[in-house]
Order: structure tokens, then C-alpha cells, then sequence
């Protein structure tokens, strides 16, 4: 049964913040400033351009080189889709992955680096400043959209990072990799499966953490919410090389 995690929890309120203050500034310096699109569709055109700032620059550090260090938190902590995603007022928001919808993402990135590609050899080229705009304001509408429809009839406030995200399916190919991962510490845990409740990504936590593994899994985003809310405070985010080895379960709560 999906019981909602404490949203007024420092932990998980700061984080919240955080997505909230980078969407603001990623909105504000796009319309103030009129920076480059970052979104993915756009390094096909710099790429094609021979430009490597920007969009190419951004997509590599925090969409596929970022992730060996920093796993997925970047969806958990900064992106301007997801802040929009978790403010919706979904209770029952968990009702397990739905594992043959996740290849739909990596379906949706090839047609994301395709369609530049056939708009490139149709002439048209998206490189000025106005037309990047006006793109970047048709993509984010169009995942704004999407994203909160699936989240409203799936009753899921990431179902459009689970399933459909260009973005997300990239990640995925580096971030097990990564050095930040979360597992357990040497507390005990009781089994009370409460981190596997509130993870918005549905990751099977317990099954790392029985194995005395980190947790690896494509789909963590690194968002803490099961460390936040571990009654008995046995995970954590760690850079070692492995989880506390003991499979001790304590009596559950
Ligand atoms: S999966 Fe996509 S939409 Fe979701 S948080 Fe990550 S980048 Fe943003
Ligand atoms: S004690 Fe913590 S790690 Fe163990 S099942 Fe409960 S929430 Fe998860
Ligand atoms: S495993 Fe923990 S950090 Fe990863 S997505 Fe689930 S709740 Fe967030």
C-alpha cells in the first residue's frame, strides 16, 4: 500500500526547493536573457553547426558524463519538467513500474536525435536565438502537457520520467556507473519496507540492500526520499565501492 512521504521533512523540503529555485532560473534566464535551447533535439543542430557550447555542452556534463558521478540527480534535483511533475496534487501516486513501458523512452530518444536530423536534411536549421526560443517553448509546453496527462491518468508524478523522458532513457546508459549511489549503512533495518514505499521511481531498494549491494538500479534519481524516510536512518548516500555486507533485518515496526 503507497502511504505519501512527508513532504515537510527537511530533507525532502529542501529538495523540493531546490527543483523549485533551479526551474525559476532556468525560466528566468530564458526569458530574460534568451540563452540557448538546452533541451536534447538541439545538439543534433550545434552538432551539424560544428557548436559545441550550450546545448552539447550541458547534455554531456549533466545527461551522460554527470551521471558516473552523480547518478540521476539531476532529475531529482534540478530539472525544470520534474518540479512541475511533483507539485501535482496526486495522493495516490505509487502503484508500481510497469516494466514494458520503460523501452517507450529510449523509442522517444532516437525520434528526439532523428527528427533534427530530418529537418537538417530538409534545410531547416534551428541555430538562431529566436528560433531556439521558440522551440525550447514548444518542446517544454509539449512535456509539460504530456507529462501531467500520463501523471493524472496513471497516478504517477513521474510517470513521464519513467516511460517517456529522451532525457531520462539517456541517463540511464551511464548513471549504474555512478560513484554517488545509495545503500545501506551499519544500522539494522527492520524490513518495514517503507524506503520502497515512497520511492517515486519504484526502485526495488530491498533487493540491493539484502544483497549487501549499493543500490545500481537505471531508474534512482537519487532524490533520497527513502533515505529521508528510514525510520531507523540506515541509508544514506555513499561513495564507497560497496553497502554494508550484513543482511541483518531487525524486527519490523
Ligand atoms: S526523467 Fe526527464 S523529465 Fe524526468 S526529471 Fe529526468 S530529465 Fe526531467
Ligand atoms: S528500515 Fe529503512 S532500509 Fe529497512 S526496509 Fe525500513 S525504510 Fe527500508
Ligand atoms: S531509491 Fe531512493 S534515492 Fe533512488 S529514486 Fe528511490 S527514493 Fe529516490
Amino acid at each position: 500500500m503507497y502511504r505519501p512521504v512527508n513532504r515537510k521533512s527537511p530533507g525532502i523540503s529542501t529538495r523540493l526547493a531546490f527543483l523549485l529555485f533551479f526551474t525559476l532560473y532556468y525560466w528566468s534566464i530564458h526569458f530574460i536573457s534568451g540563452k540557448s535551447n538546452l533541451q536534447l533535439s538541439q545538439i543534433v543542430f550545434d552538432i551539424f553547426a560544428g557548436v559545441f557550447t550550450g546545448a552539447v555542452t550541458h547534455v554531456a556534463i549533466a545527461k551522460f558524463f554527470g551521471p558516473l558521478l552523480f547518478g540521476r540527480g539531476f532529475c531529482g534535483w534540478v530539472c525544470w519538467n520534474a518540479s512541475v511533475f511533483e507539485m501535482l496534487p496526486i495522493r495516490n501516486a505509487r502503484k508500481g513500474i510497469a516494466e514494458k513501458r520503460l523501452i517507450y523512452k529510449y523509442v522517444v530518444l532516437i525520434i528526439a536525435l532523428v527528427i533534427p536530423g530530418f529537418l537538417i536534411a530538409a534545410g531547416y536549421i534551428i541555430r538562431s536565438p529566436k528560433a531556439q526560443f521558440e522551440w525550447l517553448l514548444i518542446e517544454n509546453a509539449l512535456i509539460y502537457l504530456i507529462g501531467i496527462i500520463l501523471a493524472l491518468v496513471l497516478g504517477d508524478r513521474r510517470a513521464f520520467c519513467k516511460y517517456l523522458c529522451p532525457a531520462g532513457a539517456l541517463m540511464t546508459l551511464t548513471s549504474p556507473r555512478s560513484i554517488l549511489k545509495i545503500e545501506k549503512n551499519h544500522l539494522t533495518c527492520s524490513n518495514c519496507r517503507r524506503c520502497e514505499e515512497v520511492c517515486p521511481m519504484d526502485v526495488p531498494i530491498l533487493d540491493y540492500i539484502k544483497e549487501g549491494q549499493r543500490v545500481s538500479h537505471p531508474e534512482c534519481i537519487l532524490c533520497t526520499e527513502c533515505v529521508n524516510s528510514c525510520p531507523r536512518n540506515c541509508l544514506t548516500v555513499g561513495i564507497g565501492k560497496k553497502s554494508d555486507t550484513t543482511p541483518e533485518f531487525g524486527k519490523s515496526f
